[in-house]
């Protein structure tokens, strides 16, 4: 099969693309989390065959670990792929690629703080970017990573009207992440989200935490006004709830990793 680099202009939006470059072997146990990351965003629903989670190489930081193109919750260590952050991988040996690995690449660039992404359709969150006037914002202590709310990301203002909404290249992410800005979660008109974290187990329990958050806003909205949280108490809840971030991981974990 013919295999082209993301940079080159002849190349069509593809799933194969050639290696540049030898790996930076991490840590096994490192890739082994990330496995784990894969398997409990699929058992509690954020993803399904869809989506995908990433984490900033431990080794080299311009570099990250992405599965191949494989439905999350059948990801194995031996699929998790290593990239640079054009988005080009390293030893994918042809195996085929997320189309929107360019999501992670540009975030990464663009935000050094970052070490893991998550992105997903979870179900509860993706209204949120549809309805105008809604801002999605943290109502409860263990979403303070929303902050003062979400921006929205709209791929008609970066690509015209016609896309299939998906990030598939490097200009895409780039708008995304600009989006994004400074904040811990962007939705995407009619698309999905993606939340990004300081640590792996933090984008997964953001990740999950989000879709709660988008259950608790929506059945509270229909009760009536909303009281959301200031943004020092999103900033002072969270910090006390994600310096627990051990205990949900090693719960989840659990229920996930079977000898
Ligand atoms: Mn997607």
């Amino acid at each position: 099969m013919q295999s082209f680099k993301t940079s080159d202009p002849a190349a069509p939006p593809a799933s194969v693309v050639a290696d540049t470059g030898a790996a930076v072997s991490p840590a096994s146990a490192f890739i082994d989390d990330l496995v784990v990351a894969n398997h409990i965003l699929f058992d509690h629903g954020i993803v399904d065959a869809f989506g995908h989670v990433s984490v900033r190489h431990d080794r080299d930081p311009d570099r990250f670990l992405l599965s191949r193109n494989l439905a999350p919750g059948s990801v194995k260590p031996e699929d998790i792929v290593e990239f640079d952050l054009q988005g080009d991988p390293v030893n994918a040996h042809g195996r085929s690629l997320y189309l929107e690995r360019f999501i992670h690449s540009e975030i990464y660039k663009a935000r050094p703080d970052v070490m893991a992404i998550v992105h997903s359709h979870s179900p509860a969150v993706l209204p949120f970017g549809l309805v105008q006037g809604v801002k999605f914002r943290p109502v409860c202590h263990m979403c303070g990573f929303l902050g003062q709310g979400a921006p929205v990301y709209e791929i008609r203002q970066w690509a015209g009207e016609a896309t299939d909404l998906l990030i598939r290249s490097n200009a895409l992410g780039r708008s995304l992440a600009e989006t994004l800005g400074e904040t811990s979660l962007v939705l995407m008109r009619g698309h999905g989200s993606t939340v990004v974290g300081p640590s792996l187990k933090q984008a997964v329990y953001r990740a999950i935490y989000a879709e709660v958050n988008a259950r608790l806003q929506s059945e509270a909205m229909r009760l009536g006004p909303v009281t959301y949280l200031s943004s020092e108490e999103a900033e002072t809840s969270l910090e006390t709830v994600e310096s627990h971030i051990e205990r949900p991981w090693a719960l989840w974990k659990a229920r996930v990793v079977r000898d």
